[in-house]
């Protein structure tokens, strides 16, 4: 057998070879056509970056990226030094330029109806903000290459980092902090092979196609970042099917019944899916964690740095990196919410309550990392030894 990855994910109940036929089998094709229906593929979200982390550096220059000059409240310290190596002004100006890393507005006139707004606490946004919100259908806007490249795309990632247990890095003591980081390394792993899969490779013939190169250099020659990646998948699957009973009542209304109708069936297909239930019923057990003495301020120390890194998103200085770091960072927060909030000591007769945007967030989520596992399975398939060959 040439498989690369075997045996169990780290900290999780089902193995790779079982991820992998579940997701190429069942679970990517429903999730692909599930993101297509109307429900799905409107996301809201408020584009503006106002970065509340380099307020000075002048970062942001568009029009839709003017700096806000928000309280300084609780974000850590680290964030607040002024970047040391100063941004060449090719670096401060934001690459919305680039008509690759533009959002399409484009809507067509499906309205929404039926669902509450209510807020999230692991992320910064307050989603019943609607007055900055904007709609942007996200099948207009596939997740790719969109050239943003150098410090200012590299500072994010290394402040998302330092928000991750940057001073206790012994085990016993992180175990849930580790989760999160493991999150987010396996959310950093699927932008990058989302950018792989699809790159730029000629601008002046506007020629797209696989970088392998790319997904060599930046996934695969580290197997952690791989494992990262089926973990988070196995994560957000496990939150996705422990809000079932919700995710099944739920109002996938869009005032178009047949499209409706079908977003319905699909999610049912998804939540109760025999094969799942048979070859993964428990991807991820949650319960394994939050069992130390300091569980309450754990958590919440957690959810504000998740919070952080969530307010983070708002310093991507290209329009569509914003759009679906935004929007995993929700999906992430909205797992997060299920797995760690429902059930919790901290509201235990509280009924688990999803915004619209949050299962709509957690669904493209886990078509995303689905879409990555499919490709990085497809690669190691094609050639197992891909990292020594290119
Ligand atoms: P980066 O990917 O920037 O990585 C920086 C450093 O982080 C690496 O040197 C390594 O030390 C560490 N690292 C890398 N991967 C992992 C991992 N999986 N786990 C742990 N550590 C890791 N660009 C696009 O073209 N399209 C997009 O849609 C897009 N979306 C983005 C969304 C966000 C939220 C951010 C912050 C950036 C986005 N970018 C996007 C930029 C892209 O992620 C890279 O930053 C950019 O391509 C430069 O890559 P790099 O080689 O410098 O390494």
């Amino acid at each position: 057998d040439s498989r690369k990855y075997t045996g169990m994910v780290e900290d999780c109940c089902c193995d790779y070879e079982t991820v992998d036929s579940l997701n190429n089998e069942v679970l990517n094709p429903l999730l692909q056509e599930l993101v297509t229906t109307p429900f799905f593929r409107y996301f809201k979200v408020k584009l503006w970056c106002d970065c509340p982390f380099w307020p000075d550096d002048g970062m942001c220059r568009l029009r839709d990226c003017s700096v806000c000059e928000c309280p300084d409240n609780e974000f850590p310290e680290p964030f607040k030094k002024p970047f040391l190596n100063r941004l060449s002004s090719d670096d401060l100006i934001c690459q919305e330029g680039k008509p690759q890393a533009t959002v399409d507005r484009t809507l067509d006139s499906k309205a929404f109806r039926g669902w509450v707004d209510i807020d999230n606490p692991w992320t910064n946004d307050d989603e019943t903000d609607n007055g900055e919100m904007t709609y942007v259908n996200l099948q207009l806007n596939p997740e790719r290459y969109t050239g943003y490249v150098g410090p200012s795309a590299r500072r994010i990632w290394d402040a998302v980092y330092t928000e991750n247990c940057p001073n206790h890095p012994s085990e016993a003591f992180c175990q849930e902090k580790r989760v999160l980081y493991k999150l987010i390394s396996g959310l950093h792993a699927s932008i990058s092979v989302h950018i792989a899969a699809d790159y730029l490779l000629d601008e002046a013939t506007n020629l797209w196609g696989q970088n392998l190169e790319l997904l060599s250099d930046r996934v695969l020659r580290y197997p952690d970042r791989v494992r990262n990646l089926y973990f988070t998948y196995l994560f957000v699957l496990r939150a996705v099917t422990k809000a079932a009973d919700y995710l099944e009542h739920a109002e996938y209304s869009t005032g178009n019944p047949a499209e409706d109708l079908k977003s319905q069936s699909l999610v049912r297909q998804l939540l109760y899916n025999p094969k799942l239930q048979a070859a993964c019923p428990l991807p991820f057990d949650e319960a394994k964690l939050w069992q130390g003495q300091s569980e309450p301020e754990l958590r919440q120390q957690i959810q504000n740095q998740f919070r952080n890194i969530s307010a983070l998103m708002d310093c991507v200085g290209c329009e569509k990196c914003r759009l679906w770091g935004k929007l995993q960072v929700l999906g992430l927060g909205t797992a997060l919410k299920i797995l760690f909030s429902v059930n919790g000591h901290t509201n235990v007769d509280q009924p688990l309550q999803l915004q619209r945007n949050e299962v709509i967030a957690l669904v493209n989520l886990l078509n995303r990392l689905s879409e990555s596992i499919k490709f990085v399975h497809e690669i190691h398939e094609m050639d197992p030894a891909i990292e020594k060959t290119v």
